[in-house]
């Protein structure tokens, strides 16, 4: 069986900014910027690239404290028809659990302890990817990698996912 990668899509799969919000920090690596009513989302390039490498090697699925309606919309951005339903799971918002120590009052916190005994994964064989160390704050950090949520903008930043993926599923 392969490991099991659960991806947050917000801050690692694109970036979602306010159409208004200021963009001018983005580094000049290669991306597209699409614009969604009120939103505009950044896209680096290379995500496809990244993606197909991640569906290779590992089981995927995506663990978002948005709403329905922007992870299907965020899906769609990003993956294949294809990639979306080889996910093993997609859980949205509803999934998560407000945090009531968060920095908002609309904070969510994520449960991979839940996700595994709802999905029947085995703890060991899973990694989750979050930009948002506060809401996998619970999670060991051998389930975890954490990235800065500015990172995306980084020029290795897949590299940097996928190395760290190695190395901690060797452990
Ligand atoms: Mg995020």
């Amino acid at each position: 069986m392969k490991p099991t990668v659960i991806l947050d899509i917000n801050g690692v799969l694109l970036k979602k900014f306010y159409n208004s919000e200021d963009k001018s920090y983005m580094a000049s690596i290669p991306h597209t910027c699409r614009k969604i009513d009120r939103f505009t989302y950044f896209i680096r390039d290379d995500v496809e690239s990244f993606l197909h490498e991640l569906f290779s090697k590992y089981d995927i699925a995506i663990y978002s404290s948005s709403t329905k309606p922007t992870v299907v919309t965020c899906l769609k951005l990003v993956m294949t028809k294809e990639q979306q339903q080889r996910l093993l799971f997609i859980l949205d918002r509803r999934f998560t659990l407000s945090d009531p120590e968060g920095p908002e009052a609309h904070s969510t916190i994520k449960s991979l302890e839940y996700v595994c005994i709802s999905q029947g994964l085995q703890l060991n064989q899973v990694i989750i990817i979050d930009d948002d160390a506060c809401k996998v704050r619970t999670i060991s950090d051998k389930n975890k990698i954490v990235l800065k949520s500015d990172q995306i903008t980084e020029s290795n930043f897949y590299d940097f996912i996928l190395e760290r993926l190695e190395e901690q599923l060797s452990r």
